[in-house]
């Protein structure tokens, strides 16, 4: 698909204009320079040479959520290719407009619309700052407990969109399994609502549809959201593990046998030297991994006490709990310079998630293929597994060239083709909360097979001229 003509921009414009009033449109081109990168590092590196991947036509800030449905009915009249942008904080590149068209601004459905304290759920607009309603919450004792290291950025309907997930999943789950309901305009549809809760017996789960879908199939325009108390205790435990397969096999057993820290985050041998150590202040080595406990105080000390049992029993040594606290009190460090790297580097995050069964296979897998095979770059490959499950965990792999030199790109894509090609053909499933946008999309057939064309037919219901967000997820 090209980019709109002139000649239908205006006319798309006025449309617009007519729909929401002049105030929610711009062509300033100020304002369209905003949009040419989320955090995709091409995004990044273009836009550092001048030659940006993308940059919408228009951009439209909707203040209602019946807005939205205008501006998608808009844009399907005129064919016009349509994003949603929440936080732009994304690393897959699905919030550029690759296509031209309109960016759709949400964070002006910036209202939280409801917290009820007596089931615990809190309902808002999509355009809802994480760090806001998390300020918000828990002025009145209460959390969301999706906390991301973007939560400064990012959107409630970004964190729905890209289907994420928090430093504290390991007890809470991701953001899927905090999900109660949603509104969601599609082009097909108008604005519709899911059904109100998320355990029921009307027919397929519809919210579920959504999430995880970028913008490829409608705008989430409200989300309801489970919360949970702040908690009374939260606490926190250090161990350093002799290898990444026996602490592997410790929080497996642990998981397994029903207990629930909130935070297990287990860094590998060059995790430990090249991305904690330097975060914590201490010259580390080994596979170090900061756990923690929250809730009430019994229940905290019950489940401390019978997963760092398992923890000594696959031989891993049981630290001072202040490491953990410090790492706690840093965690955002990790994102910001000099912790996180600036350009002419490379970088980028292979995550991928696995069953216990395969997650050993897959990790060596990623070592050979990228950290071995790109050594003669320079890349370090530092990983850690941060959120975990009872059948499986999730590989956070983050690599890290030092000066990609004049063709970084095409190492950059290498890197990724041949991350992704390890993963996969070791039994991985390539990405547990990143999502996939622009980055990933052309892995999706790999990954799903026939059941692509399933999720194909279903955009082309809910979308059918192929307006919304296209060019992404692999569809
Ligand atoms: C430093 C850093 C740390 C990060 N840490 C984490 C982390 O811990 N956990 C995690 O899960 N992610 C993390 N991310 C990735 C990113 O922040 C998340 O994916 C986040 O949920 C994106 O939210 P956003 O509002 O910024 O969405 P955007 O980047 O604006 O959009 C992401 C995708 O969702 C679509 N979209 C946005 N809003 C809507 C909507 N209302 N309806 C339909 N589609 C929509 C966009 O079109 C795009 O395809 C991190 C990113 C950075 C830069």
């Amino acid at each position: 698909m090209s980019a709109t003509p002139k000649v239908v921009v205006s006319d798309v414009k006025a449309a617009l204009a007519a729909a929401l009033g002049a105030d929610a449109v711009t062509t300033a081109p100020d304002a369209l320079d905003a949009y040419t990168a989320d955090t995709y590092w091409p995004a990044l590196a273009a836009d550092a040479a001048g030659t940006p991947l993308a940059r919408p036509e228009i951009v439209v800030r909707p203040r209602t959520e019946d807005h939205v449905a205008s501006v998608l009915a808009t844009a399907d009249e005129h064919r016009t290719p349509v994003v949603p942008w929440g936080g732009g904080s994304g690393t897959q590149g699905g919030a550029l407009p690759i296509h031209g068209g309109i960016v759709l601004d949400l964070r002006s459905l910036d209202r939280i619309l409801e917290i009820d304290d007596t089931s615990m759920t809190v309902t808002a607009q999509a355009g809802v700052n994480g760090r806001r309603l998390e300020q918000e919450l828990n002025a009145r004792g209460l959390m969301l407990p999706h906390y991301p290291a973007s939560v400064e950025w990012a959107t409630v309907g970004g964190y729905v969109a890209a289907r994420g997930s928090g430093v504290l999943s390991t007890r809470y789950g991701k953001i899927e399994d905090l999900v109660l309901n949603l509104r969601v305009a599609t082009p097909a549809t108008g604005l519709i609502e899911t059904v109100s809760v998320p355990r029921h017996a009307v027919g397929p789960e519809l919210t579920q549809l959504f999430v995880g879908s970028e913008g490829a199939f409608g705008v989430i325009t409200a989300a309801t959201l489970q919360l949970v108390p702040l908690p009374a205790e939260r606490r926190f435990a250090a161990v350093a593990f002799p290898s990444v397969n026996a602490g592997i096999h410790a929080i497996r057993r642990a998981l397994q046998a029903g207990h629930r820290p909130s935070v297990v985050r287990m860094y590998d041998e060059d995790a430990t030297r090249l991305a904690f150590a330097p975060v914590v202040g201490e010259d580390l080595s080994g596979v170090y991994t900061v756990l923690a406990f929250e809730g009430d105080s019994e229940a905290v000390e019950v489940e401390e006490r019978r997963t760092l049992e398992r923890a000594l029993e696959a031989g891993g040594q049981v630290l001072d709990p202040a490491l953990g606290e410090r790492w706690w009190d840093r965690r955002y460090d990790f994102y910001h310079p000099p912790h996180q790297p600036e350009l002419p580097a490379i970088w980028g995050t292979l995550d991928v998630v696995a069953t216990y069964s395969r997650v050993e296979a897959v990790y060596e897998a990623l070592r050979t293929a990228v950290r071995e095979a790109y050594a003669d770059t320079g890349l370090e490959l530092r990983m850690h597994f941060s959120h975990w499950y009872p059948w499986g965990t999730m590989i956070y792999g983050r690599f890290v060239v030092p000066d990609g030199g004049p063709d970084a790109l095409a190492l950059h894509d290498r890197i990724w083709e041949d991350g992704m090609t390890a993963a996969l053909e070791a039994g991985g499933v390539m990405n547990d909360h990143h999502g996939v946008g622009l980055k990933l999309g052309p892995y999706m057939r790999r990954q799903h097979g026939g059941a692509l064309d399933a999720m194909r037919q279903i955009k082309a219901a809910l979308d059918p001229n192929n307006v919304m967000n296209p060019g992404k997820m692999g569809l």
